[in-house]
């Protein structure tokens, strides 16, 4: 396989931009498709309306100008002949090419028409003319010093001469007439035809979902045989420690807490999901598991996916042992070397019950020491790889994933299908339901006046800007015209803080802070993992461009109000696709909601499920394809039981990912 730093051009830095990406393999490259396709036709300029895309060539007429404007901004304007029409051009951020862009060259640009105003908003500029025929092609997600059309450049160079890799069996690839696999990856990134590239993508689909299900069906199978470890808790114990909690625990907490206990007594290895709503509780019954863990003379480790989240959970956590004289320490990456010295020796001398961290847990010179029991949290963040790393410690503990994702049953069985399923449904009784209201962009004027309402309450907001993903630029453009526009409304009595991606988690940190202590009172976040956090005080949520994201999403995103007995509010401002939020008004039951995601099949994002290491799917979703994934649910399952002997498996590839698999556990 050819290495990336073989190909042209490819350096350490493009090496390190790549790796951002997730890309660290040549093949990881060819696997880097294009996250959606744009038709590239010449537009008729007379039939297009206020706004709409267009794609035109011409010669440039006048000598582009150019202003500049704060962090390092640049606009750029000049005038397109397209032998029928003048249209002029307004460019931001290209300055650079101005040299290039000389008087009568050709080029073509691709933008949105302001017909009102004859002006394209130009977001790509090429030289050279159309062709007359259309074409397709890919657009690939990129990072700031890396462009989609680098990334497409390496791709093409990969490819010129590449042996990929195939994991379906030769007779699957038959049975379905699925494109041969080089062919299809070429044509993924080449497209000759929309009927062309569905064929391909449909073969590639059904290998990333074949893939998964092989290995969640292999771990399925496995799982049975397992022995974990037993312990001697008397329940009684562990009542005495419910009975003294600050509230009485719900029908379903108190279900899962047996199953755990059951688990945990019993020599099954346990490989538990435990999924429910945001505020429904889970952590309190994972608390307990670690308990039972304790009394049962074993250490636990819990692990969080951010920073910050793994804060509040030691800062929970540790009030809640303290009079039991149970030793909690915090791992983080953030640590200073002093502190994380400090703990990593008191691990190895075992000297710790409970450990609560983030990725910091697994790395490698943490030696644990009768670890029992492994809690992830927002499980849908970590991969299978991830999962494995606690083993490959030497240790093989009992293990308990949340996840604030609620999904159907049907749906679980496929997507957790290793694991048992514990789903918590009804939540704390004397939670107040989170008014959830719909509003236009044009009613902006409303959401302030509903802001103020909270702000002279003295209440807190959180204010939600969905990233845009394909620029860097714009999204920070977004969210100071949103800063700006809060500002304007409520700043001279109120602080206003945005947190975002750029930030180091040390920022980050300290805004939550200083947010927790009502420093500040209206807190804007660009991503949904930044706002798991719990803050009282916060009545409101308001989420721009809401249609952005999955239903389930924008409930877990609200689940972050309604924290306490104050009334709480959830804004969804959204010029479109406003039918399918209007759900949320309706309903604040996760397992509903989720479901109804399903069944629109709309746009979305997949319960962020997609992020996930275990479902690594470039091309398929689970939505979508859901046929297709029953399939290779079936396939791989009757292929693992026809190939019980690995040695025998002539695929290399597929017997590798299977000898992998195995070593997960
Ligand atoms: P989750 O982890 O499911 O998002 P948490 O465990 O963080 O939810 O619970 C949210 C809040 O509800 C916490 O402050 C917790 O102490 C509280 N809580 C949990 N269970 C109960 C209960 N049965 N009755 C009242 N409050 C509860
Ligand atoms: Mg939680």
């Amino acid at each position: 396989m050819q290495k990336l730093e073989e190909i042209k051009g490819v350096g350490p830095k493009t090496l390190g931009l790549l790796k951002k990406l997730n890309i660290n393999n040549s093949y990881d490259l060819i696997s880097f498709y294009p996250f959606r396709y744009e038709v590239i036709k010449r537009s008729d300029v007379r039939n297009l309306k206020q706004d709409d895309k267009i794609i035109i060539d011409g010669v440039v007429e006048s000598i582009p100008s150019v202003v500049y404007f704060k962090r390092k901004m640049n606009k750029m304007t000049f005038r397109l002949n397209t032998g029928n029409f003048l249209l002029n051009v307004t460019i931001f951020n290209r300055a650079f090419l101005k040299n290039n862009l000389a008087i009568n060259s050709t080029i073509t640009i691709i933008g949105k028409y302001d017909k009102l105003k004859n002006t394209v908003i130009a977001s790509d500029i090429r030289f050279g003319g159309l062709s007359d025929k259309e074409s397709i092609e890919g657009v690939y997600h990129s990072t700031y010093g890396l462009s989609g059309s680098k990334i497409k450049k390496y791709i093409d160079e990969v490819l010129k001469d590449y042996d990929v890799i195939n994991y379906v069996p030769e007779s699957i690839v038959s049975k379905y007439n699925f494109m041969n696999k080089l062919e299809a990856v070429y044509e993924v990134h080449n497209p000759s035809n929309i009927q062309k590239l569905e064929q391909a993508k449909e073969g590639l689909k059904y290998e990333e979902l074949f893939i998964f299900m092989l290995q969640m069906n292999y771990l399925k199978l496995s799982k049975n045989k397992q022995v974990g470890i037993k312990r001697n808790v008397d329940f009684k114990e562990v009542n005495k420690f419910i009975e003294d909690l600050p509230f009485k625990l719900t029908e379903d907490q108190l279900t899962a807490v047996n199953d755990i206990y059951n688990d945990l007594v019993e020599t099954t290895k346990m490989n538990r999901m435990l999924q429910g709503d945001v505020g429904s509780g889970k952590t309190i019954v994972a608390i307990i598991g670690m308990y039972i863990n304790y009394l049962g003379g074993y250490m636990s480790a819990m692990m969080a996916p951010t920073e910050v989240l793994a804060n509040q959970h030691y800062s929970n956590i540790s009030k809640i042992f303290k009079k039991y004289n149970i030793k909690v320490a915090l791992l983080t990456g953030k640590l200073k070397k002093s502190e994380r010295d400090r703990v990593a020796s008191l691990i190895n001398k075992g000297e710790v019950d409970i450990l609560i961290g983030t990725h910091a847990l697994i790395t490698d010179d943490i030696n644990y020491h009768k670890l029992g029991l492994v809690i992830t949290d927002e499980q849908h963040r970590f991969g299978v790889n991830q999962r494995s790393a606690f083993k490959n410690k030497g240790e093989n503990p009992d293990i308990l994933y949340m996840s604030a994702t609620p999904i159907p049953r049907t749906y679980a069985l496929t997507l957790y299908g290793d694991m048992d399923i514990t789903s918590i449904k009804t939540m704390p009784s004397g939670r107040k339901k989170v008014t959830t209201i719909l509003k236009s962009e044009t009613e902006i004027m409303d959401v302030l006046q509903l802001m103020y309402q909270e702000l002279k309450k003295k209440h807190q907001i959180y204010v939600i800007v969905p990233l845009i993903e394909e620029s860097d630029k714009l999204d920070m453009e977004w969210i100071e015209k949103i800063e700006a526009q809060l500002n304007k409304a409520f700043g001279k009595y109120f602080k206003i803080a945005s947190l975002h991606g750029k930030m180091s988690s040390d920022e980050k940190a300290e805004l939550m802070e200083q947010f927790k202590q009502n420093k500040i009172q209206i807190l804007i976040s660009t991503t949904v993992i930044e706002v798991g956090i719990d803050v009282a005080n916060a009545t409101m949520m308001v989420i721009y461009d809401s249609y952005r994201f999955g239903l389930s999403t924008l409930h877990q995103l609200r689940g972050r109000v309604g924290r306490s007995n104050l009334d709480s509010y959830c804004v969804l401002i959204s010029g479109r696709e406003t039918k399918r939020l209007e759900i949320l008004t309706k309903t604040n039951d996760g397992f509903v909601i989720s479901e109804e995601d399903f069944k629109l099949r709309g746009s979305g994002d997949l319960f962020g499920v997609r992020q996930s290491g275990d479902m690594n799917f470039m091309l398929a979703d689970i939505k979508y394809d859901y046929s297709l994934l029953l399939k290779a649910r079936d396939d791989s399952l009757e292929f693992l039981k026809q190939n019980k002997d690995i040695e025998k498996i002539n695929n290399p590839h597929l017997k590798e990912l299977i000898i992998r698999t195995s070593e997960l556990g």
